[in-house]
């Protein structure tokens, strides 16, 4: 399938950023985004904000969701949020096994897979995460580890897998202002493309996350297998995250 049949999504991660006070400004510029856009646009923030997210957002082009989700249904697991939780809220989206969830965390690829299936089970896109640190790039551990990452996500099944987007965040290109080059992070599309090929599920978006910004965004949106991009510090500049889904 072309890159032309699968539309280009651009999604924020706010990470643990922003106040009341400074989402308000934050949305209420996103919310006047350009509704004709070629990306459709989402952000992920934290918990406490996906009330004033929704409100703000309702009715706009830019659609919310959350970083994280439970793996359980409900339950005694004090400090997490369910995914029916997050339903309620409307949230789109949820991010599951950011490379800094499992770093922090102790998220295991299984753990990661759990969520994304809960996830799906309420009706919420998983944007399922993988990605390398620099010491597995540097070894060319890169594809043994994605494929290592995806397995357990795979498994789910095809019928989940279609219902996901996929985020490939070489670990040290967040955060680090040092993205891959389009062709480093084509090549690792392209073997995550045959692995969803093989399942059956070719058309799944496939997004870059790594230190995109205004400037990079095109020549990675250019590559056939970049479907869009998962955006970290530039997320939190309206004017910024507007011109990376516009690029
Ligand atoms: C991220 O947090 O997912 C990310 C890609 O961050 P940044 O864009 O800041 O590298």
């Amino acid at each position: 399938m072309t890159q032309q049949a699968r539309a280009r999504l651009v999604l924020g991660n706010w990470k643990m950023h922003g106040s009341l006070a400074e989402n308000e400004l934050l949305l209420a510029a996103l919310r006047a985004a350009d509704t004709n856009s070629s990306s459709q646009i989402g952000v992920c923030v934290p918990f406490p904000y996906l009330a004033q997210a929704a409100q703000a957002l309702q009715g706009s082009a830019v659609s919310w969701g959350a970083q994280d989700v439970s793996a359980h249904e409900k339950g005694a697991y004090t400090g997490e949020v369910s995914a029916a939780m997050l339903k309620d809220f409307a949230c789109r989206w949820v991010l599951a096994g950011h490379s800094e969830r499992r770093a922090y965390h102790g998220e295991t690829d299984q753990t990661v897979a759990d969520k994304a299936r809960a996830a799906l089970q309420s009706g919420l896109t998983p944007v399922v995460c993988v990605g390398e640190t620099l010491n597995e790039h540097e070894a060319g551990q890169t594809l043994a580890v994605i494929r290592r990452q995806l397995t357990p996500v795979l498994a789910l099944g095809a019928d989940a897998v279609a219902r996901m987007v996929l985020a490939y965040e070489p670990i040290w290109a967040i955060g680090s202002g040092r993205s891959a080059t389009p062709e480093q992070a084509q090549d690792v599309h392209a073997a995550i493309r045959a692995e969803l090929a093989a399942l059956g599920t070719p058309q799944v978006q496939v997004l870059y996350g790594g230190s995109v910004k205004a400037a990079n965004a095109a020549s990675l949106f250019a590559m056939a297998d970049i479907d869009g991009a998962l955006v970290g510090g530039a997320a939190l500049v309206a004017e910024e995250f507007l011109r990376i889904a516009a690029a």
